[in-house]
């Protein structure tokens, strides 16, 4: 079991199509979800066309098994 003081955030960043990414950079090389991965706690940081798809629910769920995750951030 992991101790419940580490604290291992995944900020995933949802590009919608391109509704939010045609007026915000999401990316992690220059944008939101690159931005997310310099803050406290923070382990993991991506963003993702379409985040209510099954294909963007898959990659939170094996996003937090690869990353031993125990938070998680949904900006979309
Ligand atoms: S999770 Fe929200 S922001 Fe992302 S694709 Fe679905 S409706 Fe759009």
């Amino acid at each position: 079991m992991s101790d419940p003081n580490d604290i291992r955030i995944a900020v995933f960043v949802c590009r919608c199509g391109i509704n939010i990414a045609g007026v915000l950079d999401t990316s992690e090389e220059t944008g939101l979800a690159g931005f997310a991965l310099n803050l406290p706690g923070v382990v993991f940081s991506t963003d993702n066309l379409s985040l209510c798809t099954t294909t963007g629910a898959d990659l939170i769920k094996k996003s937090i098994e690869e990353h031993n995750i125990n938070r998680v951030v949904v900006a979309a």
